[in-house]
């Protein structure tokens, strides 16, 4: 009960530090991410800090903060995946699957490889999420979620075209 326990707990929950802009809960990344990301017109001081968090909110434009240095979306070299509406670009940015990619083989196979084709690459240790994906993450979950809305969409289509023809 002493309140040196309070202080360490405090200090402990230093992940959640709020996006300044949107006010969301960001996740910590790497400086290796935020310095792979940066595009060249990226001001030195910009990538300074020491400590930078990202935000997941579709609807804020920062990607990368620390205090009073943000990243935007225009920042980066990439188009982020996670900040995109009606997004068609990559999703795995190692082997670059993107939704339309993804979408594309569902739609000749009926099914998505992309998952264990990235799983095997991974275990080969080819990938490189910590520089090439803006989430400085493994996109296998971002992946599946895409191979599951795009798996919706088109079973909501055929039935859809399935009740027009009985009428
Ligand atoms: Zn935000």
């Amino acid at each position: 009960m002493s309140p040196d326990c309070c202080f360490v707990r405090e200090s402990s929950q230093k992940d959640s530090v709020l996006c300044p802009y949107c006010g969301e809960k960001g996740k910590p990344v790497s400086l290796a991410t935020v310095g792979a990301m940066a595009n060249t017109e990226v001001e030195a001081v910009k990538l300074s800090a020491q400590e930078y968090n990202f935000c997941r909110n579709r609807g804020c434009p920062v990607v990368y903060y620390a205090g009073e240095v943000q990243l935007e979306k225009s920042d980066l070299r990439v188009p982020v995946n996670f900040k995109e509406r009606n997004y068609e670009g990559p999703v795995c940015y190692c082997f670059n699957h993107t939704v339309a990619s993804i979408r594309a083989e569902i739609q000749m196979k009926g099914h998505s490889t992309a998952q264990a084709m990235i799983t095997q690459e991974v275990k080969a240790r080819r990938c490189a999420c910590e520089i090439k994906n803006p989430a400085g993450i493994c996109c296998l979950g971002d992946i599946t979620r895409v191979v599951q809305a795009v798996m919706a969409q088109l079973k909501h289509r055929t039935e859809a075209l399935e009740q027009n023809n009985c009428s």
